[in-house]
């Protein structure tokens, strides 16, 4: 007779369940706090960190389990648990409502790529196995009157050691909630059952919200005969420190650095990861204020161009837009369909190729095309670039990243690199043939990476413990000749080695077009004209 065949009592089974799920999931919680405590002077605090933790579990699952609802409530948080504690003790990656947003809005592609061998181990080990186990247990039968009994019994016991350690340690419980509160990211299964709730808050304040038109007041103020174009390059995952133009040391923009570019160095992004980023990028709310509910149901500046009279269209080799283009022309170059450039995945170049025909079917208007690239989007590195540019050896070809040294995670990084100076260096090779017109390309980065430092890898990281790395992004600018008669270069170097965030990229796509709006601030536009 084994365990599996054995009878058990409800309470039992949560009171197992709750020990595996804080004693296996929590390796990236408690180095956290033997680093910050020191634990030969801090045994006995952090061993009732343990049991306060378990109590504050227990007290939750007796409140919330029903003879109905215990296996599938313990299954869940035994199958989500064991992958929140891959990806934090592999990556240092913390699930706050942000990247549960960002996980819900990946597609299919993306999710395949982060599917890893050793992903499979921690599912099967700290998931699969203890579910068949919770999911061939025979509860024994009790009365509901004896179960409810049990319930507020366990309730009444753990409530009394929740109380009594946070009282006994109080001093330690303080410091830790007070001065290390980007430990508890990491507090599984809690912190991700906590954010799976607010994430589900904000999508229903942003998907019940009004939606509010601004800038009813803009119209383009035509400065010279000559139409407009600007092929806007929104990057993905493209750290500022990673572009020679920037100062890197290995030669990573061979190409841009034979072109005429203002490379802002120090430019830092609205969020960490894409989902949060893209919406707030396009937004009039800067990054102190910015929400979705809000963000998300208001005119962005796409919609205030395109309404002033630009045509606007937006070409995406990434996921999607994050609702950035839903109301303006939007064009999926994930399939071969559409997209002339796909070997192994479908290459961010189909789209530049394209953007002569769009000029063309367009000709009578000023045109803005964003080419939203697939980027240096991780872990798999590898991928994102056609064989030729596989220059920096030997790469991390798995999406395994602890399978590989951290030279080449960063190998394979900066071939993404070479890969985007190219795009970028197509886009410029383009717009110099179209002479006639007044052209501009601005390029910018959603977010960073982390490749190492710190032992942090990916992004997604709450904006404000984010490292550096995750939020200093690159963004380049060129212009024509037509358009750059009427730009202060001497100025616009000044401002390129000056901080920058993602906030002037609403003012400065309003600038290039000349569309005047009350909402136009000429202190965040980057660009300064004469
Ligand atoms: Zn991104």
């Amino acid at each position: 007779m084994g365990i599996v065949s054995r009878k058990i009592r409800s309470s039992n089974l949560i009171l197992l369940v709750s020990v595996f799920l804080i004693a296996v999931n929590n390796f990236k919680y408690f180095s956290g706090v033997i680093d910050a405590f020191h634990l030969s002077a801090n045994l006995p605090f952090i061993i009732s960190l343990a049991v306060w933790l378990f109590s504050i579990l227990s007290l939750f699952l007796f409140a919330i389990c029903n003879k109905y609802t215990i296996k599938p409530i313990l299954i869940t948080l035994l199958i989500i648990s064991s992958f929140v504690n891959y990806f934090s003790s592999n990556f240092g990656i913390a699930i706050d409502d942000n990247m549960i947003t960002n996980l819900a809005q990946t597609n299919l592609d993306e999710s395949m790529d982060l599917v890893s061998l050793n992903m499979i181990y921690y599912f099967v080990i700290f998931g699969l196995l203890p579910s068949i186990l919770v999911y061939k247990a025979k509860i024994i039968e009790t009365t509901t009157k004896s179960s409810i009994f049990t319930s507020v019994k366990y309730l009444i016991i753990f409530l009394i050691t929740f109380i009594t350690i946070t009282l006994l340690f109080s001093k330690s419980y303080t410091s830790l909630l007070r001065e290390h509160r980007d430990l508890r990211f990491h507090i599984n299964p809690m912190y991700w059952v906590y954010a799976v709730g607010k994430s589900i808050n904000n999508e229903f304040n942003t998907t019940t919200k009004d939606f509010v038109e601004i800038g009813m007041d803009a119209k383009t103020m035509k400065s010279t005969s000559k139409r407009k174009v600007v092929v806007m390059v929104l990057g993905e995952t493209v750290r500022a420190d990673r572009f020679s133009l920037n100062g890197y040391g290995r030669n990573t923009n061979p190409l841009l650095a034979k072109e005429d570019v203002i490379s802002f160095i120090n430019m830092s992004s609205c969020g960490t990861d894409t989902a949060y980023s893209v919406p707030c990028m396009f937004s009039s709310l800067d990054q102190a204020t910015y929400n979705h509910a809000e963000g998300k149901n208001m005119s962005n500046v796409l919609d205030i161009i395109n309404r002033a009279g630009v045509k606007v269209i937006w070409l995406d080799n990434n996921s999607d837009s994050k609702g950035v283009a839903d109301r303006i022309e939007y064009i999926s170059y994930k399939s071969s369909d559409i997209n002339s450039i796909c070997d192994t995945e479908c290459r961010d170049e189909g789209m530049v190729v394209d953007i002569e025909k769009y000029l063309h079917d367009n000709s009578a208007k000023d045109v803005l095309i964003i080419l939203h690239e697939m980027g240096s989007h991780g872990p798999a590195y590898y991928k994102r670039y056609p064989e030729r540019f596989n220059q920096f050896q030997p790469v991390c070809s798995t999406n395994q990243l602890n399978e590989c040294s951290n030279e080449q995670i960063n190998n394979a990084y900066d071939n993404t690199i070479l890969y985007t100076d190219f795009i970028m260096s197509e886009v410029i090779k383009l717009l110099k043939k179209n002479k006639q017109d007044n052209n501009a390309m601005f390029y910018m980065s959603d977010h960073g990476e982390s490749l190492g430092e710190k032992g942090l890898y990916l992004h997604g990281m709450p904006s404000f413990i984010a490292p550096r790395e995750q939020t200093h992004v690159s963004s380049v600018l060129w212009f024509g000749d037509n358009f750059k008669e009427q730009i202060n270069i001497n100025a616009l170097e000044k401002i390129s080695k000056s901080g920058q965030t993602h906030d002037s990229l609403f003012h400065t796509l309003l600038g290039l077009f000349n569309v005047e709006t009350s909402l136009y601030d000429k202190d965040l536009d980057l660009i300064p004209y004469k």
